[in-house]
């Protein structure tokens, strides 16, 4: 969304608050977005120069990696960044928040790009979630399936093997 901070530009404010959503579709094959972004935050002339602060949050949906036990979470994040109006130099860009047209920015591409880069990389229920078993395959948080944990150790089945004469 674009903020106007023309009130900020022209000192009749020293601060503008705003709150929002974005509409989302994110998937990367392992998180899906589950709601729009919301979106508070606020400009502030900071005497000299002006700042942004915005808080940006989102529900998403994954799988546990252990157990995949379908799971919904969220993710946050905070920015901030100065405002200029106009840069002295083009390669400063991406520090800060540029003033557009109508003295209107427009960050909802900068809290895309910060909030998805907070999407962990493997999710799961829970720190000691005990995973699917790699036998019968049940969940084992939910199941005791009475498969034994490990294979059988090869040097104890030689000894098996060895037939005592008769
Ligand atoms: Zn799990
Ligand atoms: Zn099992």
């Amino acid at each position: 969304m674009k903020l106007s901070i023309r009130e900020l530009l022209t000192g009749e404010k020293r601060k503008k608050d705003f709150s929002y959503s974005i509409p989302v579709e994110y998937n990367d094959g392992g998180n899906e977005s589950a709601g729009d972004i919301q979106v508070s935050g606020e400009v502030r002339d900071m005497g000299g120069y002006m700042e942004i602060t915005v808080k940006a949050e989102m529900k998403y949906r994954t799988v546990c990696a252990r157990c995949l036990e379908k799971l919904e979470k969220e993710c946050e994040v905070e920015i901030t960044r100065p405002v200029a109006v106009k840069l002295e130099n083009a390669e400063e860009a991406d520090d800060y928040v540029l003033v557009g047209d109508n003295s209107q920015i427009d960050i909802d591409d900068l809290i895309k790009e910060e909030l998805f880069l907070t999407l962990p990389y493997r999710s799961l229920c829970s720190e000691d979630c005990k995973g699917l078993c790699p036998k019968c395959g049940c969940n084992r948080n939910k199941v005791k399936c009475g498969c034994t944990e490990k294979e059988p150790d090869p040097r104890l089945a030689v000894l098996r093997n060895i037939k005592f004469g008769d």
